[in-house]
């Protein structure tokens, strides 16, 4: 533990002017606050806001960091208020404590969408001043470096993953790299102990291997600088066990392949120099293309400047190297800290250029419509392959980039998932596909009678949705394919004369290797099991009697006895009896329409009418094209969906007007699309179910005759 007079010396060494007196009273008002208060290690719980102001010395920042540090914890924790402290010292350190509560207070919130809330607050009491947020860091480094005292496994382990995805990227945005290092390799310690343990032994392991490698790649690099006039002091250091361990999962490379784990530092006088560094080395070793990055004369957001290549160096190891001067170094360590020491006073940050960056996250900050989309800023360096989404209630669901509400639906549950109808992002209804963005709100719509859609598996990209809906449509074939191998086979007996019954069929199902009916049902509708093939292993003895009857007749398939039992799922005329059919959506055939099969490998035909755009792209593969006709004989009972393009006046009760019209025409409307909407008109497209073309020709003519509607069509595409 730090000592009063030591903290005192320390302060003043680098400045000589702080007031002694303020931050001697802020040592005992503290001491006394906290009183008899321990922490969690046994320690008296003092000596933590003490660490702190002393960390804040270490900045070199200015007394009222250092006094708010020693009372930081002074509010949320003891009997102290916030009056007292302004009583006592002033309203700017008041405002800081205040500050550095807030922020603490944040912490015991679980819920994520209230936590960014408070944080943007928090950050904006910020803009007026910085030092909350290094108050707040050298906090939370402290208690890092202190979080083996903490008992509960789960308690330390949430504070880790809070400081690797709240702390570490501040202190990284703010350039204050040594504390984004520490607080890093301290999370990472507590989150992932054994990966840690293994890379710090193998980083043991090379060093004893190599001896003093790095010693000796700094004494030839030293040499070769000075041959060179450059007067350099350069640091080596292997890299953290952290850095090491996000770019092994970055790039899914294994410990051995990481050739690089060495890094070098050159401190030179001058500009200048750091450019003639850069050629003597890059004359002397061979440098790896696409490493070289000139952050001199682009600096980052967070002012960090440095030239940075990788080398084939010496000993034949790749060696990262990063050149720059003492200035750029004292910045890049301690970021904007090295700006904001007590030389400098504490200027606004919307005054200093320098700080435009800060003004930039400020603004974010200010005008952004979701305060989440902070919190996601901040983590956005760690998960920038993820998007971070909110439910309605603010839980915060983890996607891969691209995903969209059904993935997100999916994430959410299964059940959420196969029920999903729609979706509003941030309130405002969305297409399904929209793809998601960090922050969004996603509200999903579900109804009891949905069922996944096979289309959503063209654009979902999370796994869980993929396979799901994948199940879920393999389950629906095979329940389709059932349906129609049952019927084909019932056929089958009607043919030959027979009563189907289902019994001797499990006997059966057991020759085709099959384990039940259903599956044998299946088989058939599939086309993978002939249905008289099983019909004939019910009656063997029926096979020689229908051979030599066959013998005198043409065998059927593409035609059908006039007269004849027709199939009747399918009132269509020239199919492959079993194959199973669907209408195409592209121009929603009805009974009466000119119409083609096309063969769809897998999936059976699909109904084209003869004059559908779509036939086009089947024009080079003739032998998928199937000649169809309705079957004219078959009473088809059946709806079928037509789709119509209306042009309607915009006026009052023209919509019901409409609807009226179709339904006393007969027809039933299921789906209305709005193309386009303008003052004088509606432009829709209607799904109608109808049941054959020449009710649909009366609904249209119904329609023409109707004074608010301008014009009627049948849609083809679209
Ligand atoms: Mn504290």
């Amino acid at each position: 533990m730090i000592r009063q007079y030591e903290l005192i010396e320390r302060v003043k060494a680098y400045n000589p002017e702080a007031d002694e007196g303020l931050i001697n009273r802020a040592y005992v008002f503290s001491l006394k606050a906290h009183g008899s208060q321990v922490r969690a290690s046994g320690d008296p719980y003092f000596t933590h806001p003490l660490e702190v102001a002393g960390l804040l010395a270490d900045m070199r920042l200015d007394t009222g960091s250092i006094v708010t540090g020693l009372l930081h914890d002074t509010v949320e924790d003891t009997v102290a208020t916030l009056e007292d402290i302004k009583g006592q010292f002033g309203e700017e350190i008041a405002q800081l404590v205040d500050g550095v509560t807030k922020l603490s207070q944040l912490e015991l919130q679980s819920d994520r969408a209230k936590q960014a809330e408070n944080f943007r607050k928090l950050v904006l009491a910020m803009s007026r001043d910085l030092r909350v947020l290094l108050v707040k860091l050298c906090d939370r480094l402290h208690n890092m470096r202190t979080l083996d005292a903490i008992r509960k496994p789960e308690s330390r382990q949430r504070i880790a993953r809070e400081t690797l995805e709240i702390y570490a990227p501040l202190a990284e945005r703010i350039g204050m790299h040594q504390v984004k290092d520490e607080l890093e390799d301290l999370a990472f310690q507590h989150l992932f102990p054994e990966a840690r343990a293994s890379i710090v032994q193998r980083l043991a392991f090379l060093r004893d291997e190599g001896g003093d490698i790095v010693d000796r790649i700094i004494a030839e690099l030293t040499d070769i600088l000075n041959q060179g006039g450059v007067d350099a002091k350069i640091r080596g250091r292997q890299k953290r066990p952290y850095s090491i361990w996000r770019k092994m999962q970055q790039k899914d490379v294994a410990f051995e392949n990481l050739s690089d784990i060495m890094a070098f530092r050159v401190i030179v006088p001058d500009l200048a120099t750091c450019y003639q560094t850069l050629g003597l080395l890059h004359h002397r070793y061979k440098s790896l293309p696409g490493r070289f990055k000139d952050y001199i004369s682009t600096p980052k957001p967070n002012g960090y400047k440095s030239l940075h290549t990788a080398l084939i160096g010496p000993f034949l190891q790749v060696i990262e190297v990063q050149i720059r001067t003492h200035e750029m170094h004292e910045v890049a360590e301690l970021g904007v800290a090295a700006h904001w020491s007590y030389k400098q006073g504490m200027p606004q940050p919307a005054d200093m250029p320098k700080y435009r960056w800060l003004r930039e996250l400020l603004d974010i900050l200010e005008y952004a419509q979701k305060p989440e989309e902070f919190l996601e800023h901040t983590k956005l360096e760690l998960f920038q392959d993820q998007v971070f989404c909110f439910t309605p209630k603010g839980q915060l669901i983890a996607l891969p980039q691209g995903a969209t509400p059904v993935d997100f639906a999916y994430a959410v549950h299964s059940e959420v998932g196969d029920r999903c109808v729609g979706a509003k992002v941030n309130g405002r209804i969305v297409n399904l596909r929209t793809s998601l963005q960090n922050g969004d709100q996603v509200e999903i719509i579900t109804s009891k009678t949905q069922k996944p859609s096979p289309e959503w598996e063209r654009f979902v990209v999370s796994g869980k949705a993929r396979a799901r809906i994948r199940r879920f449509i393999r389950q629906q074939q095979r329940d389709q394919y059932a349906e129609l191998g049952k019927a084909m086979l019932q056929k089958v007996y009607r043919q030959e004369g027979y009563e189907f019954v289902e019994k001797p069929l499990e006997v059966v199902a057991n020759n085709f290797k099959l384990p039940s009916v259903e599956d044998l049902y299946a088989g058939i509708g599939s086309g993978n099991v002939p249905a008289r093939d099983v019909f004939f292993a019910v009656y063997p003895g029926h096979k020689q009697a229908v051979q030599q009857r066959q013998d005198n007749v043409v065998p059927l398939t593409r035609s059908r006895r006039p007269g004849a039992e027709r199939d009747p799922a399918v009132a269509i005329r020239g199919l492959i009896p079993g194959i199973s059919v669907h209408f195409a959506r592209c121009c929603h055939p009805i009974p009466g329409d000119r119409i083609v099969g096309i063969v769809t490998t897998g999936k059976g035909v699909t109904i084209h009418t003869i004059d559908c755009e779509t036939l086009e792209s089947f024009y080079d593969t003739p032998e998928r094209w199937l000649d169809v006709a309705w079957d004219a004989d078959a009473i088809d009972e059946d709806a079928h969906t037509a789709r119509i393009h209306v042009v309607l006046a915009n006026e009052p009760g023209s919509l019901g007007t409409l609807s009226t019209v179709i339904g006393k025409s007969g027809g039933n409307i299921t789906n209305i699309k709005v193309i386009a909407r303008s003052t004088d008109f509606f432009d829709l497209l209607l799904d109608i179910s109808v049941t054959d073309v020449r009710h649909l020709s009366n609904i249209i003519a119904a329609l023409r005759a109707t004074p608010v509607i301008s014009t009627v069509d049948r849609a083809r595409t679209g």
